[in-house]
C-alpha cells in the first residue's frame, strides 16, 4: 500500500482522538462541549462524528504527536500545523471545535474547526471555518462530508440529500436524515459529481433558504443535469433558515416530513428562481419569463409532466392552453 498515506492518515486519526478526548472529558473542552449540547447535539452524536475541541494553547498536538513516532517530515505535510516566523511549529487549529472530515474510504485526511466564541481582539477577523490546507491526503474537490457513513442508506432510498454545510448533515443524521452529504464550503465538483453517480440516480438539493443558497441550488442542479442525468427534486427551506435552523426552530419530526414531502420539482424550482429577478407586471418581462419557461420545458421528457406546467402557466398568465401549446409546438421545432 501507500505507507506514506496510511503515516498522515495515522497522524490524523490520532489527532481526532486527542481533540475528541479534550472535548469530551476535560475542563478544556467544558464550553466547547455544552455550545455543541445548546445547539442540540447529543453526545451519541458527537461520538458518531468523532467531534473533538482544540484549546488555545497552541503546542497541545504538537506535543501529543512529538511523543509518538512521526517524522519532522510528517508533520510539516499533515497541515495540522503552521510555522510560526521564528520557524517552530504550532497547532494550525486553536480554539475551535473540530470536525473530522473523511475520504471515501471513511479514514480522516482533514479537519474542519468551527470558531465558537469572538476571540479578546475584535479587530482580527477570524473565519467562521477553517479547513487544512490542501495535501498529499486532502483535496476539497473529492471530498463530500459523510460519504462513506451515508453510502448504503443512499443506495438503499435511491437518493442522496445534498445540504451546503456539514452541521446540517449532522443535525439531520440525528434526525434520522442518514443520506446526506455535504460539500466542503465549495461548489459542487466534477470529482463529486461522479461519486454520486456511482451509488445514486437521484439527488435531493437541500441548501440554506437565503438568497445565496438558492443561487447555489441554480449552480449545483444545472452542474446535475448538464453532463449526468441525474433525478434532481429541490427542498426549499423558509427564508433565513437553513436545514439545522429549521430542526430547531421547528422539531426533528417537522423536518423529516418536510425534506420528505415537501419538495419541488426541478422545473417548478427554476419557474420560481426565474422569477425571483422579474417584475412580471411589465409586459415585455413577462413575456420573456413565459418563452423561457416554454424553453427550459423542452428538457422535460414526459408530456403528462409537461400537460401540468402548462396548464399552470395558462393560468398563472390568463392565456389558453391552445396558445400555450402552440407556442410550445413552435418553440419545440426551433430545436429541432
Ligand atoms: P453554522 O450553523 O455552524 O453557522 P453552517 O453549516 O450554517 O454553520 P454556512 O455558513 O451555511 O455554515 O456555510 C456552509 C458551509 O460552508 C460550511 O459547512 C463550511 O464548510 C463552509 N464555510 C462557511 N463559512 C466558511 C468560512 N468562513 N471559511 C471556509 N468555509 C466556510
Ligand atoms: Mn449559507
Ligand atoms: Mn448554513
Ligand atoms: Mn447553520
Amino acid at each position: 500500500g501507500d505507507s506514506k498515506k496510511d503515516q498522515l492518515i495515522q497522524m490524523h486519526e490520532d489527532s481526532v482522538e486527542l481533540y475528541h478526548h479534550i472535548l469530551v472529558n476535560t475542563t478544556a473542552g467544558e464550553e466547547a462541549l455544552q455550545y455543541l449540547l445548546d445547539r442540540g447535539l447529543t453526545m451519541e452524536t458527537i461520538e458518531t462524528f468523532k467531534i473533538g475541541f482544540s484549546p488555545k494553547e497552541r503546542t497541545v498536538l504538537l506535543q501529543y504527536l512529538q511523543g509518538k513516532e512521526y517524522t519532522e517530515q510528517q508533520m510539516e505535510e499533515s497541515g495540522l500545523f503552521i510555522t510560526r516566523e521564528n520557524g517552530d511549529k504550532m497547532d494550525r487549529f486553536s480554539n475551535r471545535i473540530l470536525f473530522p472530515v473523511e475520504n471515501q474510504q471513511g479514514k480522516v485526511v482533514a479537519l474542519s474547526g468551527r470558531l465558537f466564541k469572538v476571540t479578546e481582539n475584535p479587530h482580527f477577523n477570524e473565519p467562521k471555518y477553517l479547513n487544512s490546507p490542501e495535501t498529499y491526503l486532502f483535496n476539497k474537490r473529492k471530498v463530500l462530508f459523510n460519504y462513506k457513513r451515508a453510502r448504503s442508506t443512499i443506495r438503499k432510498e435511491k437518493e442522496a440529500i445534498l445540504f451546503e454545510g456539514f452541521m446540517d448533515v449532522i443535525s439531520a443524521y440525528q434526525a434520522g436524515v442518514t443520506n446526506a452529504l455535504a460539500t466542503m464550503g465549495t461548489s459542487l465538483t466534477n470529482e463529486q459529481i461522479h461519486m454520486l453517480d456511482r451509488i445514486t440516480d437521484k439527488i435531493v438539493v437541500a441548501y440554506d433558504g437565503d438568497n445565496a443558497g438558492i443561487e447555489a441550488t441554480k449552480r449545483a442542479t444545472d452542474l446535475l443535469t448538464e453532463e449526468t442525468h441525474f433525478d434532481v427534486e429541490v427542498v426549499s427551506f423558509p427564508e433565513g433558515l437553513d436545514p439545522d435552523d429549521y430542526i430547531k426552530q421547528k422539531s426533528p419530526e417537522s423536518f423529516v416530513e418536510f425534506v420528505r414531502h415537501g419538495r419541488d420539482t426541478l422545473f417548478n424550482f427554476k419557474m420560481r428562481y426565474y422569477r425571483k429577478s422579474l417584475n412580471l407586471n411589465n409586459e415585455s418581462e413577462r413575456l420573456g419569463y413565459i418563452e423561457k419557461i416554454l424553453n427550459e420545458m423542452l428538457t422535460i421528457p414526459s408530456a403528462v409532466e409537461r400537460e401540468v406546467y402548462l396548464k399552470q402557466l395558462s393560468e398563472e398568465f390568463d392565456l389558453t392552453l391552445e396558445t400555450l401549446k402552440e407556442q410550445f409546438q413552435q418553440t419545440f421545432y426551433a430545436y429541432q
